[in-house]
């Protein structure tokens, strides 16, 4: 189980960005292509806030959205999934497991094997290159 790491908005406001900010402890979404991590290098993407580990590099593919896009999760237990209806649409939510700060979104339209579509916000992630899956 991945230990939790609660703050208040006030504590997170003054580790994070602005910017970070609005998009895991507001729910914002950033600018598509500002931060899309066109690295090609292995390595792990962790939370910026609470650096849990949640997407790998090998993981990751071009979805031409503009957003950094991931096929499956560093491990189910990395992120957490919540049903989203705020857009006049049904959405799934993506969280971060450790700090519960808000990812992005995930979708049925991805590539195989899993056919899933991790549409992460780039500014909240954090890229270790070298590093490898434990
Ligand atoms: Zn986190």
């Amino acid at each position: 189980m991945i230990k939790k790491l609660i703050k208040t908005n006030e504590e997170w406001k003054r580790l994070l960005t602005k910017e970070q900010y609005k998009i895991l402890r507001e729910k914002a979404t950033e600018v598509p292509g500002t931060c899309a991590f066109s690295t090609k290098q292995e390595g792990v993407f962790h939370c910026v806030a609470c650096d849990n580990p949640l997407f790998i590099s090998s993981t990751k593919f071009e979805s031409g959205t503009g957003w950094p896009s991931f096929f499956e999760p560093y491990s189910p237990e990395s992120i957490i999934l919540r049903k989203d209806k705020s857009v006049g649409m049904t959405r799934t939510e993506v969280l971060c497991a450790r700090c519960e700060g808000h990812l992005g979104h995930v979708f049925d339209d991805g590539p195989p094997p899993t056919y899933k579509r991790f549409c992460i916000n780039g500014i909240v992630l954090k890229f270790v290159k070298g590093e490898k899956r434990k």
